[in-house]
């Protein structure tokens, strides 16, 4: 990886350029809570950077002057200033602000907020996130500011209460006439408990002019929120389990890399269930000791919720939680919780990477193989990768934990980057499960059904025991294509390059690339045959209709991201299966995670060859990684584990190595297929998709780029060519890779690349530094 360049110098724009989505405005009612910036004779001046996704010569940077009377504010310092009409909120950046621009064309701050500065360790990371994926400062920036509320001061809000009148009405005093919508805010509402009105609303389900309705009525009345609540500390000497003896040296390992106080990073590997978790959360216990904040990314924080439970038992408290569906006040008040160093702990999904941590000293990253680590829009980044560089900056350990690491991870502890530490048995008496493969062209299921024979009686004699299957598909809906019997015409989104998905509960077809959604059509809307419509393989639901018949004794539980929209939802069903109420699991990969049931003992995978089909470069070892997670939910307690893949290629090395479980070899074999061509992590990638809703207009873009593409030792460029998702969200699409030897610094030859070709506004370039999807 490259070390940092800053391009970000220049003059203070002259405005109009701006989007109304760009003004991060603090809201209007802390404004006189800044420090105030009189006017007087201009003196000094700072480089500001705004978190605006501005490329260019500025880069997002720009001067400003500090008007007499108003301390000099410090590099890191958050900022109010004008730009063009509006007010913006920014940093104070490090650098020489250029002392030949003219003091008529520079403006005044208008004031420093009072929100700890941004430490340099992040200053750094956001420079070096930029410089690593070309994405402008200033849009890193913003994913470091994205709490722009955060910087005024707390305990200022207003919300509702319920008035005296109001407790009646709850109580059900007759007398008040209620709507059911006014009824299900007092419902919602708690005596003596002010809460914000979006809080109230979200919750009831109502628009907030129910709210005021409510209020007119004499039921609610406005009152201040109550500063947040500080965030509890973890205990590191609350009792936890005791270690077995290869869990102590892999934990000792850790711990003592904590205690440097210095960069480090470790592989933390271990099949299913060997007990990872309680090992990194000894290493999170030292990073207390140690006074300093930990960080644990996880790829799906919806669904941690036995993660979080297990958290409890080992700290005695909950640590702070970030992602996207935290409310309006609690993303607020962690963010500041953060910055201010009262949340010792926080877990997170890849976002949590940009919090203003003040002294960070671990950082785990569980399931680092995952891609859900990999965020493909704004900023392309990894954020496994990114970990490493964030705890580099703030001298902090890192750990990347998977019972299937990446092979990018495998090769630099392999290659002594990394250090690596191996957990290869089961915890207490549980055993590996036994893998084996059913032979689809042997013994297929029946006409139209999905499940065979073998499998059918595998689930019969579990379920007859009194233990719990499950089935598992990757992929949603009920069936993935719709096709009609007559005229042979497949049912595509009108904006992708895309079958769409038929979702039978719905009756409805829907894209899972744009979200186009159309009712399920009564004939065939090429041919005009009627009943002539078909669907075409098995989705989740249609694997649960076919249940349903085999096994209608059986209580069935469908898991998908549209069945578990959430984090509460996602707790319920753990529970629910935790409980035993439920006999037999159908899911997508949302199954695959983490999960712990002591009452799983058959995995049955639908479709194992799902996963290799489109033939990228990590299709296999996804699938491994994949299909092995899955299996590893089987038999984690004392009852023995089983799984059958189904398969029509039962000889593919990726099913044999998952029957052997021996992935080790399977990964080595991997990387002698990707030694000799120079692929990744034995060289380095970076793609540009050029993308514009005009085909013409995209293809001059992509063909120009062919034609200035770099060349030079150790540099190929591979295409233009369509992308595989040719049409996306009614944008073509073109691809082209740089495929570079792995001492080549790809940035400064992408940079040259980009500047060569001129790009008109009606087409986008974007670039994707290390891509892990080639759609
Ligand atoms: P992994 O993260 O490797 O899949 P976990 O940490 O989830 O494994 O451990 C699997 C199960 O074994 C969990 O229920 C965990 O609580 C239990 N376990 C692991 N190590 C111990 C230990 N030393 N003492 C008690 N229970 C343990
Ligand atoms: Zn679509």
């Amino acid at each position: 990886m490259t070390g940092v360049e800053s391009s970000s110098k220049g003059a203070t724009p002259d405005g109009g350029l701006f989007g109304d989505g760009l003004v991060a405005a603090p809201p209007a009612t802390a404004k006189g809570k800044r420090r105030a910036a009189p006017a007087g004779p201009p003196s000094r001046r700072v480089r500001v950077l705004l978190p605006i996704p501005l490329d260019g010569a500025g880069g997002g940077a720009y001067d400003y002057r500090v008007p007499v009377g108003t301390p000099l504010p410090e590099p890191g310092s958050f900022v109010a200033v004008p730009l063009g009409g509006r007010e913006l909120l920014g940093v104070v950046w490090d650098g020489e602000p250029d002392a030949g621009l003219a003091e008529g064309r520079l403006r005044d701050i208008l004031g420093v907020l009072p929100a700890p500065p941004m430490r340099e360790s992040l200053r750094r990371f956001v420079e070096w996130v930029s410089a690593y994926t070309l994405a402008p400062p200033g849009a890193v920036l913003r994913m470091a500011m994205s709490v722009p509320a955060a910087l005024e001061p707390a305990g200022q809000q207003a919300g509702w209460k319920l008035s005296a009148a109001g407790e009646l009405a709850q109580g059900g005093a007759p007398g008040y006439r209620l709507t059911p919508q006014r009824r299900r805010v007092l419902d919602v509402m708690e005596p003596g408990e002010p809460r914000a009105g979006a809080d109230i609303a979200d919750e009831a389900e109502v628009s907030t002019g129910v709210l005021r309705g409510l209020a007119d009525q004499g039921l609610i009345e406005p009152a201040l929120l109550p500063r947040p609540r500080s965030f509890a500390r973890p205990d590191p000497d609350h009792p936890g389990p005791s270690l077995a003896e290869e869990q102590e040296t892999a934990a000792a390992g850790l711990r003592a890399s904590v205690a440097t106080r210095a960069f480090g990073v470790t592989l933390l590997a271990g099949v299913t269930g060997s007990g990872k978790t309680e090992v990194y959360l000894d290493a999170v216990a030292e990073c207390l000791r140690q006074g300093r904040q930990a960080l644990v990314l996880l790829p799906e924080i919806a669904l941690s919720s036995q993660w979080l439970d297990r958290f409890k038992e080992r700290f005695g408290c909950a640590p702070a939680i970030w992602h996207s569906e935290l409310s309006g006040r609690l993303r607020r008040a962690t963010w500041r919780a953060v910055a201010d160093g009262e949340a010792p702990v926080l877990v997170g999904a890849r976002s949590a990477l940009f919090l203003p941590f003040p002294d960070l000293g671990l950082i785990i990253v569980d399931e680092e193989h995952e891609t859900a680590f990999k965020q493909e829009d704004g900023v392309i980044y990894h954020a496994r990768d990114m970990a490493v560089v964030r705890a580099r900056m703030a001298g902090a350990t890192c750990v990347l934990v998977s019972a299937t690491p990446s092979l990018e991870t495998l090769t630099n502890a392999e290659q002594g980057r990394y250090a690596a530490q191996n957990l290869p048995r089961r915890h207490g008496s549980a055993g590996l499960p036994e893998v084996t493969v059913l032979d689809l062209r042997k013994v297929p299921p029946e006409r139209g059904r999905f499940i065979s024979p073998p499998l059918i009686e595998a689930i019969t004699e579990t379920l007859a025991r009194g233990e719990q299957a499950m089935l598992f598909l990757n992929r949603r809906g009920y069936a993935p294509m719709t096709l009609c019997r007559a005229c042979g015409h497949r049912i595509r989104c009108p904006n992708c390059t895309a079958w769409l998905v038929e979702h039978r509960a719905q009756r409805r077809l829907q894209c899972h690339h744009c979200g186009h959604a159309e009712p399920i059509p009564p004939h065939c809307p090429e041919c005009g045959a009627e009943g002539s419509l078909t669907a075409i393989g098995p989705g989740v639901e249609r694997v649960q209709e076919e249940a349903s018949v085999l096994f209608p004794d059986a209580r069935r539980l469908v898991m998908a991201s549209d069945t578990i929209p959430g984090p509460a939802a996602a707790a319920e069903a753990a529970r629910m299966i935790q409980d035993r109420e439920v006999d037999l699991l159908i899911g997508t990969q949302i199954v695959a995670k983490g999960w712990h049931f002591a009452h799983l003992t058959l995995v049955g995978v639908v479709d194992a060859d799902l996963g290799l089909a489109g033939g990228d470069l990590r299709a296999a070892e996804r699938t491994v990684q994949l299909l092995h997670q899955v299996s590893g939910r089987a038999g984690r307690a004392e009852s023995p584990g089983r799984v059958l893949l189904q398969s029509w290629n039962p000889d593919h090395p990726v099913m044999q190595a998952l029957v052997s479980g021996n992935l080790e070899a399977f990964m080595a074999e991997e990387a002698e297929a990707r030694r000799p061509g120079g692929w990744p992590p034995f060289g380095r990638l970076a793609a540009l998709i050029v993308s514009s809703e005009d085909e013409r207009a995209a293809d001059r873009v992509a063909r120009d780029l062919g034609l200035a593409a770099p060349g030079g030792e150790g540099v190929q460029v591979l295409g233009p060519a369509p992308a595989p998702l040719s049409m996306l969200r009614g944008r073509h699409r073109r691809r082209l890779l740089l495929k570079a030897r792995r001492d080549v610094a790809v940035q400064p030859l992408l940079r040259e690349w980009l500047s060569r070709v001129e790009v008109p506004n009606a087409v986008r370039v974007q670039v994707d530094v290390d891509p892990v999807s080639f759609l």
